[in-house]
């Protein structure tokens, strides 16, 4: 596939190719272009042009009608959109199903969003008119990672188009047919060229090249915390604002009055789903002590029914990305083992799944306490870890006692209880009595401390993807 500068479909300046590997068998099956820094200049340029072309002299109205038939577009490509998802990232095919709906959703939700963003009028001095109004960024660049490229390029490139931003992406190596594919139907359905860009690269050359680019005003950025850092270096050079979104390690917070029935499957599915390569997968498990022992039964009866296997096979999950992750939910595994962490419970691989495929067993533990790195450190697989609390305050502490606060989660029936954990969770997210609410693309989202900074999802996104300029009038004689 071909990278998207300018309107045109486009191999790298410098012609040469990066191997797609399927995680389903290790095997290439596809080729993209390797980006480097020539070509980011020349997307940055093609977008800057658009702002002062075509693109920028479009209404808000007109913008977000196009942005709406773009999703009506993806919907009607769902099934070919699904598919090359499964084949790129090796999500079983109902997951990439529900992921292209999503991303047909962004474009709806934030097409629609477009000519509703109002500005303001303040009061100010006699003889006086003052206009706060919202204006562009101008070039925004968007850095995703490749656990859901579908959604992230939905997610981070949806509000930037609909405030009128023209935008360079950078999906991940490992995973962006998608949302090439994606940005090919945007030209087809007569998006102005410049306004959407994808250089496909590696990520210390075409990544960095952008996040350094001195004429970009804005940087989105989801990925791990190391390059997380970088990206904020990046960005402060040029003195352009970035949101981070860097991971998590979401607790669960079950107290003995929860309703266990709503929970268990919940729980289950907040940290196997997507193969646990989520953000927000909720990896540690607080549980009451009152009722830990009965509760991990439950559970543990719930967890083995989890299996992996082929997008085709269509069951709990699929095989994690690539190599070096399968190598390191592996490690953690057999870490949690030396740890002394008990095996509570496992998943299984499905029969017939091919050799060299990155198929891993989905993993329940328990620990006496919260030491083990396995409760730190963001494992990014289906690995649950289960610790027994005693206190509401207690449970607080362990659910705050990590680097990250993306998520959260309480589950208690007492109203009182279920307000004063959730005030007192550090994470961008809580949530009473469920967990993760499919997406929730109208509900802001990102984290506090190592987790990042900035806001994505709901009408939040399309400010923290704008600025004001405030507008001071005298009209007196
Ligand atoms: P992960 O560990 O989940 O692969 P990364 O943070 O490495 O997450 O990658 C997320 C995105 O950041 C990918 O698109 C990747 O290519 C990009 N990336 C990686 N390194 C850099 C870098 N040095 N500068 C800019 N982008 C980078």
């Amino acid at each position: 596939m071909q990278m998207i500068i300018d309107g045109k479909n486009t191999d790298a300046i410098g012609g040469q190719s990066l191997q797609v590997l399927s995680p389903n068998d290790g095997k290439a099956f596809e080729t993209i272009p390797r980006g480097r820094k020539a070509d980011v200049d020349l997307a940055v340029k093609a977008a800057r042009q658009a702002l002062s072309g075509a693109w920028g002299e479009l209404t808000a109205l007109e913008r977000g009608r196009l942005m709406i038939q773009l999703g009506q577009k993806i919907l009607e490509n769902h099934e070919e959109l699904a598919q090359l998802e499964s084949r790129d990232t090796g999500k079983p095919i109902s997951t990439s199903r529900a992921d292209i709906s999503a991303l047909a959703r962004y474009f709806e939700f934030y097409g629609g969003g477009a000519d509703k963003v109002h500005g303001q009028t303040i009061p100010f001095l006699n003889d006086y008119a003052v206009q706060l109004v919202r204006e562009p960024l101008g070039v925004t660049a968007h850095i995703i990672p490749w656990n859901y490229p579908a959604q992230m390029f939905g997610r981070s490139a949806a509000p930037a188009l609909a405030m009128g931003n023209a935008i360079v992406v950078k999906p991940a190596e490992d995973a962006c047919l998608s949302v090439l594919r994606a940005a090919e139907l945007a030209q087809e359905i007569g998006f102005p060229p410049g306004a959407i860009n994808i250089v496909t690269g590696l990520g210390h050359e075409a990544g960095a090249a952008l996040s350094q680019h001195p004429d970009i005003n804005f940087i989105s950025f989801t990925g791990s915390n190391e390059v997380g850092v970088l990206i904020q270096q990046a960005a402060a050079v040029n003195a352009v604002k970035c949101t981070l979104e860097l991971g998590g390690k979401s607790a669960h917070i079950v107290f003995e009055d929860a309703n266990v029935e709503r929970a268990i499957p919940a729980i289950v599915k907040g940290v196997v789903y997507n193969t646990g390569q989520t953000c927000t997968a909720g990896s540690r498990l607080l549980v009451q002590r009152s009722i830990f022992d009965d509760f991990m039964v439950r559970l543990a009866e719930e967890f083995s029914k989890t299996r992996a296997g082929t997008p085709d096979m269509d069951l709990t999950c699929g095989p994690v990305v690539n190599k070096d992750q399968f190598d390191r939910v592996n490690h953690y595994v057999d870490q949690g083992r030396k740890d002394g962490l008990k095996i509570v419970a496992q998943g299984t691989i499905a029969d017939g799944v091919p050799a060299g495929g990155y198929f891993v067993t989905p993993t329940l533990f328990s620990a006496p306490d919260h030491s083990s790195c396995l409760l730190s450190d963001e494992i990014f697989g289906p690995v649950l870890v289960a610790v027994p609390f005693d206190t509401e305050a207690e449970a607080v502490a362990l659910s705050n006692a990590t680097s990250y606060g993306l998520m959260g989660a309480v589950w208690t029936e007492n109203g009182g209880r279920q307000q004063r954990v959730a005030k007192g969770m550090q994470a961008g997210q809580v949530y009473i009595n469920s967990f993760g609410a499919g997406g929730g693309i109208e509900l802001p989202f990102g984290g506090v401390k190592r987790s990042g900074h900035g806001r994505e999802k709901g009408f939040i996104a399309l400010e923290e993807m704008s600025t004001t300029k405030t507008i001071i009038n005298f009209h007196g004689e």
